[in-house]
């Protein structure tokens, strides 16, 4: 099929790593020095723009960090949350878990307020839970919960956690570059390689300058400590450890394609109309998916796995692989369900080839069906 990638490699209709342009793929063909003035410029065009990205004002900062984006997450949470402090986590699908796991591995004390997966965190919990739990320094929230493509209302949840006289930490991982927010909290992490369409390989955190200046310390951890990472990158534009130059590189290629896109707007409404094509596509052939329409974010999509024995999912998933797709398996707790991304280096185009190369997949497999178990929820 033509529908192939240049290199040809599927495209990738997952939550991350996501298919890349061309031109951020050749940026990585040099080798810089991690001291020379060549990667402290690239350095500070980064932390720019990614300071514009997010209407982050004079007052705050960027600070980048080596790894995937759980490694930004957990130094987030270790340099913000005192060692007495106290974290409470909005919690409504895997990543929000994650936070919670994290401050408990680095021995913070945290609780959590669960709610279902399929729908955002609920705000008057929050405020209940924070008239309760008097003692809560921190909160912890996720924008767009990449278990199910929930939006969460991080705006909303900001107010009510200013009002009980807290702190707001966002993991805005998989919507950052794509979905706007406002800089409503005290620190925010995420990465290279989900919206932004950069390789993996470099997380951010974007705080605000007064909190990450009182920070000095409470990190539990020197290779994740965010305020020591700042501090130098302050004092002489260095990394302390050796920097992921090559994912640097293509980061910055990526942010040059972003403007030249039409920023943040233009991307989420080339993924706005990637989903539309995909949820409208899903349901012509009789899936249904997850969330009502209202609270998803053009990111990543839930359908339920049709209740026909014929459908197996890993048998569905190579058999997409070989005509040129790779989709992603579910993460609920509850219901049998897979999930197809529609974020990354992909247009209307590829859409439409992934919803026929879907249809030509349950012919072959002999689906007939493709309605959920009425049990599941
Ligand atoms: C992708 C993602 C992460 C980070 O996951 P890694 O596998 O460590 O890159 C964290 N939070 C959310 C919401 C994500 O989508």
């Amino acid at each position: 099929m033509s529908d192939r990638t240049p290199t040809g490699d599927p495209w990738l209709l997952t939550p991350g790593p996501l298919t890349t342009t061309p031109s951020v793929k050749r940026a990585m063909q040099r080798d810089v020095g991690s001291r020379d003035d060549d990667l402290r410029a690239t350095d500070g065009r980064i932390r720019r723009r990614l300071l514009e990205i997010a209407d982050a004002t004079e007052d705050h900062a960027c600070v980048l960090l080596q790894g995937s984006g759980t490694f930004v997450v957990e130094a987030m949470l270790g340099t913000f949350v005192p060692r007495d402090g106290h974290l409470l986590v909005a919690v409504n699908g895997a990543y929000g878990r994650r936070m919670a796991r994290i401050a408990k591995v680095m021995g913070r004390r945290v609780s959590t307020f669960e709610g279902p997966e399929e729908a955002p965190f609920s705000l008057d919990r929050l405020e209940a839970t924070l008239v309760i739990a008097q003692d809560v320094t921190h909160v912890a929230v996720v924008h767009c919960e990449t278990t199910t493509g929930v939006l969460n209302p991080v705006d909303a949840a900001a107010v009510l956690v200013r009002a009980a006289g807290a702190a707001l930490l966002v993991d805005a991982m998989s919507a950052f570059g794509s979905l706007p927010l406002a800089p409503c909290y005290e620190a925010m992490a995420a990465a290279s390689n989900k919206c932004l369409q950069g390789v993996p390989g470099v997380g951010f955190c974007i705080a605000r300058t007064r909190a990450l200046s009182g920070c000095e310390g409470r990190a539990h951890s020197l290779s994740l400590d965010l305020y020591d990472q700042w501090l130098r990158a302050e004092r002489d534009g260095q990394w302390r450890f050796t920097p992921p130059t090559h994912a640097l590189l293509a980061l910055d290629q990526a942010l040059t394609e972003l403007e030249t896109e039409g920023g943040l707007e233009a991307r989420a409404a080339r993924y706005a109309e990637n989903g539309r094509i995909l949820v409208d596509g899903m349901r012509a052939l009789g899936f249904t998916s997850l969330l009502d329409d209202a609270v998803q974010a053009p990111i990543i999509y839930t359908f339920r796995s049709p209740a026909d024995p014929a459908f197996v999912f890993a048998d569905f998933y190579a058999r997409i692989r070989t005509r040129g797709f790779v989709v992603y398996p579910g993460k609920l707790t509850r219901a049998e369900t897979f999930r197809i991304g529609c974020i990354g280096a992909l247009h209307p185009t590829q859409m439409h080839a992934a919803l026929a190369a879907i249809q030509a997949t349950l012919e072959d497999m002999g689906v007939q069906d493709c309605a959920p178990e009425e049990s599941r929820s």
